[in-house]
């Protein structure tokens, strides 16, 4: 008895005696001092595993894994109070925001939440994210002990670990003995595609409430368990630019309440104190806006966070660079800004901490009691299961609630689509968001149809709402409604009686339907598709309906392989018992074709704009799972073209384009899909008939006008669009069009337009009429400009096709209907 006694007296002293010892600083640790290197993420792991070990203040937590297989990780850090007790904190804060139900205590910390790195090659901040961790576990640091009474602080250490190291690596391979501080220098010029951007070349700081990526899915799911009170995404901007940080300039979202635009600037002269006494150059209020929602400072604030990006210069500024003002920015210095900013913010978050905490409460008793917007119910009409069940996957990953079906089965609202209000019929499997919740402000900025612009310029597109995006229906109710079924769940597709069919044939309206495509050509399935409608089985099947047959198929396993590939996707199927239908063409008629498999090129490298390349290969490989082979451009000359039947061109920069030898593999038969700017370089080219338009009015009128340079900004924005929606004319019997009703709301980035092709020419799928304007900015002289355009066009060209794509129908992959439109002209159009 003895013996044990003594045993665990010797365990409990080894233990204090280990925490007693000295936690060894990043410069220990690494055995060089913060900015003289740049620090493989690998390295920053192990620190931070070694201060896990070391300091009895903080937990660590792999909350994910990136693309590439590196950890994502969350250091939680608090005083020996609440380092025991943070899933009580963390409960009660959900309890706060009535997300969880349960008695709330008082005698709890303020969160403060530092993300850093979201962007690659924007590096100097992982780096502070160590120094700033060292501080808050060093004993001895009497100041941030203190602040660490009543806040615990939460260091994301890199958000993009993938795009840091692809940047990490390519400086530290090419830098020499000593840095080359000339701008021109090789180090300072980062290849393609750069650091910036994840694994599949999308900004993650585009994404926060999409969640298209692994990485922020992991990192929202983990940020919605906590809901900090204060939030800072950190970044770096061109070197020559002086650090930004808060408050954020105009515009704000209206939703956006008075206390957080009061909390910015608190928090913002808290860290000018710091800049002041150093003597660093600073500015707030410019430049960057809180609207667009998916961003790491925007999300947070409509999650009741007191959300702010933090800017350093120094993008491709690498270890030292000579600045514009013939000073030399080293790493050093602009680690030790962020640092600054680190400490800082903690600090103000500390000295406010009841206020902070308070006024979040404010912010959900306000949501759940009183939320914003004039509809407090919406109705998003299910006309395909796999397209209601992206978006209600979108809400339930935003914690957003809802619901199916309405008992009362019929209501008034605004319909999204004529913008009239009407009364409508509730399905059962419709789905009904109740806006009286929690994330009622998230919700409002993300369903509401239009979203209200101050008049100024901002940083990125001004329209998203959701069921445009997606291609739904929907009405905004000014009643409360619950749904009949409130519950996260997804619809169900009907489980299918007769296994024994003539034929299958599955809806072809949403991404969801693709993806079974692929999946049912990847297990050798021979599939067919309808040209025109048809009715069968009590049921009407659009344009692109895809038809399995037993023809053609003539395996044991076939009904057992279509029907199980329909389980795993929840794909809905209809069995046909015959061939011969009620209306419309049968099924061995000369209108349903058999679908050739593609073999699918999509070009890459210099001049492509990853991003937008980075959505197609996306698209095919994480969604679709169907093969793409990437081609760098200056590669074609030597790739033998026939081995493909599709080439995807994206946006980019493309020198000598199209080559004589892609046109000849047109000519041949191949499918040639070019995007954004691709088309204007196919413009008046030989054989091509797409050709710009032009604004037609009179330049000399605009001369007239006297302009004023100091409103230089402002007049540049009435010919610009950036990013606003428009309702396109669809011929959707065209294959381009198939699946989507006879429209189309398009995400339009610019303000290209096309001449409308002549009657014998190409073919008219999308275009631009007057009063097509939806939502979002667009400058008058641009919205005069593309009326009456052509946006999406398919033209023949020898035996082969031209698909032209005006605008990016996968821009950051969140709308959802382009995703169809994409995929009809790689697996439908021409076939
Ligand atoms: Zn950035």
């Amino acid at each position: 008895m003895i013996k044990k006694l003594l045993l665990v007296l010797l365990a409990v002293v080894s233990v204090s005696a280990s925490f007693a010892q000295k936690i060894q600083s990043p410069e220990e640790f690494l055995g060089y001092k913060l900015g003289e290197h740049f620090t493989p993420h690998y390295r920053i792991v192990e620190y931070f595993k070694y201060v896990a070990q070391a300091s009895k203040n903080v937990k660590l937590q792999q909350f994910g894994t990136t693309n590439e297989g590196r950890p994502l990780l969350a250091m939680f850090i608090a005083s020996d109070e609440n380092i025991g007790r943070l899933e009580e904190i963390r409960h009660n804060n959900l309890r706060v925001a009535g997300i969880e139900s349960g008695a709330v205590i008082a005698n709890v910390p303020v969160i403060t939440w530092l993300s850093y790195n979201v962007h690659g090659n924007e590096p100097a901040s992982s780096e502070a994210a160590m120094w700033t961790l060292y501080d808050l576990v060093d004993p001895s640091n009497t100041q941030t002990q203190a602040w660490l009474k009543n806040t615990l602080v939460v260091i994301d250490p890199c958000l993009n670990p993938d795009g840091r190291d692809r940047y990490v690596h390519f400086y530290n391979s090419v830098v020499g003995a000593t840095p080359d501080a000339t701008q021109t220098a090789r180090e300072h010029a980062e290849p393609w595609p750069g650091g910036r951007v994840n694994h599949y070349y999308f900004d993650l700081n585009r994404d926060w409430a999409w969640q298209q990526q692994k990485e922020t899915q992991a990192r929202v799911g983990l940020f919605n368990q906590w809901l900090p009170q204060v939030h800072v995404d950190y970044h770096e901007q061109g070197y020559n630019a002086p650090y930004y940080f808060a408050p954020a300039a105009e515009p704000y979202h209206k939703d956006i309440t008075p206390w957080q635009r009061e909390a910015q600037i608190l928090i913002g002269k808290n860290n000018a104190k710091y800049f002041d006494q150093n003597g660093w150059m600073y500015f707030t209020k410019y430049e960057f806006d809180l609207l667009y929602p998916s961003y790491g400072d925007t999300y947070p604030l409509y999650n009741g966070s007191i959300g702010m990006t933090y800017e350093q210069g120094g993008i491709s500024a690498g270890l030292a660079v000579v600045t514009r003002s013939g000073d030399t920015l080293t790493l050093v210095q602009r680690v030790a800004h962020h640092h600054s900013t680190s400490l800082s913010t903690i600090e103000t978050a500390s000295a406010n901490a009841q206020k902070l905490k308070d006024e979040f409460k404010k912010f959900y008793d306000n949501s759940r009691a009183n939320p914003p917007g004039e509809y407090k119910t919406y109705v998003i009409k299910n006309d395909n299961n796999n397209k209601i069940n992206a978006l209600a996957t979108l809400l339930k990953r935003n914690g957003i609630q809802y619901g199916f079906g309405l008992s009362g089965k019929s209501a008034t609202g605004y319909n999204y689509i004529n913008g009239k209000t009407e009364q409508f019929n509730v399905g059962a499997n419709d789905l009904v968001v109740n806006a009286y919740q929690p994330k009622a402000v998230l919700l409002h900025v993300l369903l509401e149809p239009k979203t209200f612009i101050p008049d100024s310029n901002t940083y990125d597109i001004t329209a998203w709402s959701l069921p445009y995006a997606f291609g739904l229906k929907a009405y905004g109710v000014k009643e409360s409604f619950k749904p009949a079924t409130a519950e996260w769940g997804i619809v169900a597709p009907k489980a299918l009686i007769n296994t024994h069919a003539y034929a299958y044939v599955s809806a072809w309206q949403s991404v969801g339907d693709v993806k079974f495509l692929s999946a049912l050509l990847k297990k050798k399935i021979k599939v067919r598709y309808t040209e025109k409608s048809f009715e069968s089985a009590g049921k009407q099947f659009a344009p692109g309906s895809l038809l399995i047959t037993r023809a053609g198929n003539d395996r044991a396993d076939f009904d057992q392989v279509v029907t199980q590939t329909a389980a795993e996707l929840n794909q809905e199927l209809t069995p046909l018992s015959s061939g011969f239908v009620d209306k419309g063409s049968d099924v061995g008629s000369n209108d349903v074709r058999y679908l050739r498999q593609p073999k699918v090129m999509l070009v890459a490298g210099d001049g492509v704009n990853s991003e937008a390349m980075g959505e197609v290969w996306h698209l095919f490989e994480a969604q679709l799972g169907y093969p793409i082979s990437l081609i760098r451009y200056q590669d074609l000359g030597r790739t033998r073209l026939a081995d493909y039947d599709v080439a995807i061109f994206p946006d980019g920069r493309y020198d000598d384009f199209p080559s004589d030898k892609l046109v000849s593999w047109v000519r041949d038969g191949g499918k040639l899909i070019a995007v954004e700017n691709a088309v204007g370089y196919l413009a008046d080219k030989k054989g091509f008939l797409i050709k710009k338009k032009e604004d037609k009015k009179d330049d000399k009128e605009r001369d007239k006008t006297v302009k004023v340079y100091g409103d230089r900004d402002r007049d540049a924005i009435r010919e610009q669009i950036p990013g606003a929606i428009f309702k396109l004319n669809l011929d959707n019997t065209h294959p381009l069009g198939f699946g989507l009703p006879d429209y189309y709301y398009s995400l339009k980035l610019n303000d290209d337009v096309y001449e409308l092709f002549g009657d014998n020419d190409g073919w008219n799928v999308g275009t631009i009429k007057k009063d097509s304007y939806v939502s979002g900015f667009a400058g008058a002289k641009a919205k005069q400009k593309i009326n009456n355009g052509l946006l999406l066009g398919v033209q023949s060209l020898g035996r082969g096709t031209v698909v032209y794509m005006a605008d990016d129908p996968l821009f950051r992959s969140f709308w959802e209907n382009g995703k169809l439109l994409f995929s009809n002209a790689v697996f439908m159009v021409g076939q």
